[in-house]
Order: C-alpha cells, then structure tokens, then sequence
C-alpha cells in the first residue's frame, strides 16, 4: 500500500481536482542502427508513416482551428512543411537504400543533424525550429512503431491529472482540454507565462512542484488543490474523503458567483472599482464577459507572435484586435503592444539568445530600435479602435527618454495614416505599464504625459527584488507583500491621482484574494487578472468597505517584511470573511 505524499508549489489556477495521474514525457526512444534488406517494402512503410502523420496533424490543426482560431492552428502547419520538406526526406530515403537500414534510424539520424544544425544557430527562432524538427522526428518514429503519434495526444479519454516536468506554451495550446482534471508541473514560478497560460486552461493548476513527476506513475491517483499549492500523492481514504468534500464546497461556492457576474464590484460604502481580465488570446475575449468583467484591462498581443509562428502584418493584426473589440460588446479593451522577449522570446521574432534576457533586449526597448515591428501594430490598434472603446499601451518603459520616443513613433504612425487616407480613432487613449522601479520612483514626472498607468506586479516584484519570476528555487523571494514593492505601487498610485488619471495593476497581484482590499486601500481603481478569477475578487469587494481597505493598507505600509503583512491580511480576511471557502493563504 503507497503511503500518502504531501507536495507544496505555487498556486496558479484555483479549485480542486482529483483523480488519475497521467504523466506527460518528453523522453528521447533509444535509435539504435538497425540493418534491413527488403528496402522497397521500408520505402513504402517510411511513406505510409508520413502520410499517417500528416493526417494525424491536420486532426490537430483543425481541433486547434475550433478551439481557438485559425492563428493558432497555425503551429501544426509549421510541421507539416516539416513533413513536407523534399531535401531532408530525400535524404532519409537515399540512406536508407545505400546504407540499407531501417527507416526509423534513417529518420532519427537525418531529422537529428537538421536539429542540431537549426540549435546551432544564434537565432532563437531558429533554435525553436529545432524544437519543432524534434517533434515530427518523434511522430515518425512512433508511426513506424506503430505507436499513438505524440505523448500529448496519447492522453486517455478520460478525465486525468496532467502532471509534467514542464509545460511549455505550445503544448498549453495542444492539450486536449476536456479530459484535463487538474494540472501540476516540476517547473515554473506563479507569474512565469507558462503558469499564466495554464490558468487559461480553466483548471486548478499547481506549479514549481521541483521533482514531482519522477515520483508519480501513470494511474497514480493525485490530488491537486489549486487554492493551497498542495499537491497530495496516493490520498489515504480519509484524505479522499477531505478533498472531495472541499472539492464539492468550492465547486458550490464558485456556482453561487454566477448570482454576482452582472453586478459591478462596488464596496458597501460605494466605491466603485473596474474588474477586468487579461488575455493572451483574442478567442479568451468571450471569457471575459462570461466572468462578469468589465473589460480587457491587459490584451498580451505578443502571443499573437507565438500562435502565428512569427510576427504577423498589419492586416492580421487588424483583425485579431477587431474581433476581440467586437466580442467585448462596447466594455474596452486594453492592447499592450508587443512584450516580447524575456521569457517571451517566440520563434519567428528574431530575438537574439542572451545571458540576461529579463532585463535584455525586450518589449518597448525592441519596439523602439524596430519601428518597423512596432508602426504596423500601433497602425493596427488604431484602426480597430473604430470598433468599439481601445486602450494602448507601452511595455516595460523604464525612462522618460523611452515614453517620449514611444509617443513621437506614435505620432508619426497617426500622419502615415493621414496620409494614406486610412480611417482610425486618433483619440485612442495612450497609458504605460509600471513594471520598474526607476518608473514608480519617479511616476509623478511620468503621469502628465499618458493617460493611465497600468502596475505590471509579476515584473515589478521581480526587478525590485532581483528575482526570476520565473525560477522555482528562488520563488519565495518573489514577494508582492513585500513593504518596498507596497511602497512603490502606493506611489505610483499617489501620482496618478494628483495627475488626475487612473491606475490599474494587471500583475498576478490583482487575482490574489488576499491582496484584493489592499490594493483598493493603497489607491487602485481597477484590477485586472486571469478572467476565472474575477467573480471571486468581485465578491469580496462586495462584502467589504472602502475605510476597512485604506486601514489595512496603512496598517501594511508600516510592516517590515512581507511574511508580517501576509499574516495580518490573512489574519483580517480570514476573521472577515470566513463565510467564503475562499484559500487567502497558499499552504494550508
Ligand atoms: C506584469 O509584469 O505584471 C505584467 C502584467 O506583464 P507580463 O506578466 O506579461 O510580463
Ligand atoms: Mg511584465
């Protein structure tokens, strides 16, 4: 009998989900040279595992084109050209009848130097396409072993817990979404975009679990609670019990969210504060809505990069930032222009590797050094805007120098458009992330000049305590609680009143239950985050007052450290709220 194993990581999505493991591996198949001599008859079989393939990814192609748009689907027609690729088949071909081995070897060896010549690159588009060159190499071969194509479509139908030593976006957007209980990785902080992605899933999600995935085998069952970051491993019956019960509350409570979706998050004591979802994707618009938010706070338009396997044109663009206006049904819509780079650097980019690239060559800094990236996305937004209420923003703006030569490339865009008697809105308002320090130090010189500031917290904490927000050793640095971060964002929030303009935080922050009366007692108008979350921020604004949420901040800003302030948020939310199955405190 397999004794229970209690696991701790981040929290990314909330619920509980219970039920078998399956394992996601990217383990490389031993190869080894094996000889043939009916060459014709291995010919045919390369051929037919091709064909086999092929269809196998227009299946995928086309469950991607429902699910999420034709712009994603597009991932799977980057291996098909693979597939289709004559020289390298050529090649495989030839060796197999010169060297009269088996096609799979043939496969292996061939694909492999292609990999290894796209990795060599300096490129990271091209060392992405190494990635890629991998994966078809890995359906081929299961082909011809007559195998299920790939591990992901490999996973049973039926509902199971996902666990993984990391997931990376790409494979986000591949999972077969309806049998996915609950997700758990080794890998990942709770701001990395891996863990934003997964949240998108809908699924409670628990990450920077470290070694989980060796310890666990397929059909294992597994407990993960998304509110806590526990992840229990062969539950005793007690422990089944426990969480099933919690499961069945959380699931109730969620339910009853349904009565608020159409309210708007006004304290008893009436003040009123905007409640809006950040998306990676224009197909998540609709979730927005379904959640009751009052509109995009965040559009990340850089994952349009990624599912369009490059940077897309103008017209593309056009489309993408439309259709998501139109979905919203007049609530607006936030674009943030490119924020590429960091852990962001998505093939067909042209993103240099580099030693640092947190703090490297990314968003705004690649945007002004390439008008020629940023004029057609900037020309984009500003068209679609004449479909309904658009925001614009700046990424990662760290002097004025920058906003100000952001603004002219801007201005220059508004006279090409003139000039080419293109129709736009020219009064789409122009707001900037505050994401690093030097900004929120001297936010007071930047609000005369935008229209709204917009506190990145996953950045913001990351550069104010020198910590990758994305490195699960050091997550218990990334500290948003932490009093000098609290500062900052009370300062960047000091100088948007006095400028008269308003002032938003869309980090991970903004979704985290126990900071949500914090952030309205330290000045915040909106708060936008994950849309599944919104019902459940919404719900405790509404049961609470604006001079209970401006003591607990006061209270915060005279703290040391952020272990005292969790504790005592943590102890007034729970005294507060303890009615709600709401999880303040990831851990318990
Ligand atoms: C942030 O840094 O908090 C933010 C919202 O931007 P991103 O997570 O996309 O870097
Ligand atoms: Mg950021």
């Amino acid at each position: 009998m397999n004794q229970p194993s209690v696991w701790t990581g981040q929290t990314v999505a909330p619920g509980i989900g219970l039920g078998p493991a399956f394992l996601l591996r990217r383990e490389r198949k031993a190869v080894p040279r094996l000889g043939i001599t009916d060459v014709d008859h291995q010919l045919q079989r390369l051929d037919d595992a091709i064909e086999r393939a092929a269809k196998l990814l227009h299946v995928h192609r086309d469950r991607a084109a429902k699910r999420f748009g034709d712009v994603i689907a597009r991932i799977f027609d980057t291996h098909l050209m693979i597939l289709e690729d004559e020289p390298a088949f050529d090649e495989i071909r030839e060796m197999i009848r010169s060297e009269k081995v088996a096609p799979r070897f043939a496969v292996y060896t061939i694909l492999e130097q292609y990999a290894k010549r796209f990795e060599g690159q300096d490129d990271t588009y091209f060392q992405d396409r190494a990635q890629d060159v991998r994966d078809v190499c890995r359906r081929l071969v299961n082909q011809l072993d007559g195998e299920a194509d790939t591990v992901l479509s490999d996973i049973p139908d039926e509902p199971v817990v996902l666990l993984a030593a990391e997931l990376n976006p790409t494979d986000i957007l591949r999972l077969p979404h309806k049998n996915i209980i609950a997700v758990a990785t080794d890998a990942g902080g709770a701001t990395s975009h891996t863990a934003i992605l997964t949240r998108t899933l809908g699924v409670p999600s628990v990450v920077g679990l470290r070694n989980l995935s060796k310890a666990v085998k397929r059909g294992d069952t597994v407990v993960v609670n998304g509110n806590s970051g526990k992840v229990i491993v062969h539950p005793d019956a007690e422990q089944l019990k426990t969480y099933q019960r919690k499961q069945g509350e959380y699931q109730e409570f969620v339910a009853s969210l349904k009565d608020i979706c159409d309210s708007r998050a006004e304290t008893e004591d009436g003040h009123v504060i905007l409640l809006k979802g950040n998306v990676e994707m224009p197909s998540e618009a609709e979730s927005v809505i379904r959640h009751g938010g009052d509109g995009v706070g965040l559009f990340r338009t850089e994952y349009l990069v990624l599912t369009h396997g490059g940077l897309p044109d103008e017209e593309t663009q056009f489309e993408a930032y439309r259709d998501v206006i139109l979905s919203l049904k007049g609530r607006p819509t936030t674009f943030r222009t490119f924020d590429l780079g960091g852990d962001k650097a998505f093939p067909g980019a042209g993103i240099p590797a580099e030693d640092n690239p947190f703090m490297g060559w990314r968003a705004i800094r690649i945007g002004l050094d390439r008008p020629e990236i940023m004029k057609p996305q900037l020309r984009a937004i500003l068209r679609a805007a004449l479909h309904g209420p658009a925001n614009l923003m700046f990424p990662m703006i760290s002097t004025l120098e920058e906003l100000f030569a952001a603004k002219e490339i801007l201005a220059e865009v508004h006279g090409d458009l003139d000039a080419d008697g293109v129709e736009f809105d020219r009064d789409v308002p122009v707001g900037m992330m505050v994401e690093v320090p030097s900004v929120a130090l001297l936010a007071s010189q930047f609000a005369p000049h935008v229209d709204f500031f917009s506190i990145g917290t996953n950045d913001l904490v990351q550069f104010t305590m020198a910590v990758d927000r994305g490195n699960e050793q050091v997550a218990g640095l990334h500290q948003p609680f932490n009093p000098a971060v609290l500062n900052l964002i009370q300062m960047t929030a000091d100088a948007a009143h006095m400028a008269q303009i308003p002032v938003s935080i869309c980090g991970e922050m903004a979704g985290q239950p126990l900071a949500t009366l914090l952030l309205m007692g330290l000045g915040l108008d909106e708060l936008s985050t994950s849309p599944s979350l919104v019902p459940e921020v919404k719900k405790l604004i509404l049961s609470s007052t604006m001079v209970d949420a401006r003591k607990l901040a006061e209270e915060s800003l005279r703290m040391n450290t952020a272990p005292q302030v969790r504790e005592h948020l943590l102890e007034y939310m729970k005294s507060r709220f303890s009615n709600l199955p709401i999880w303040f405190e990831p851990g318990t």
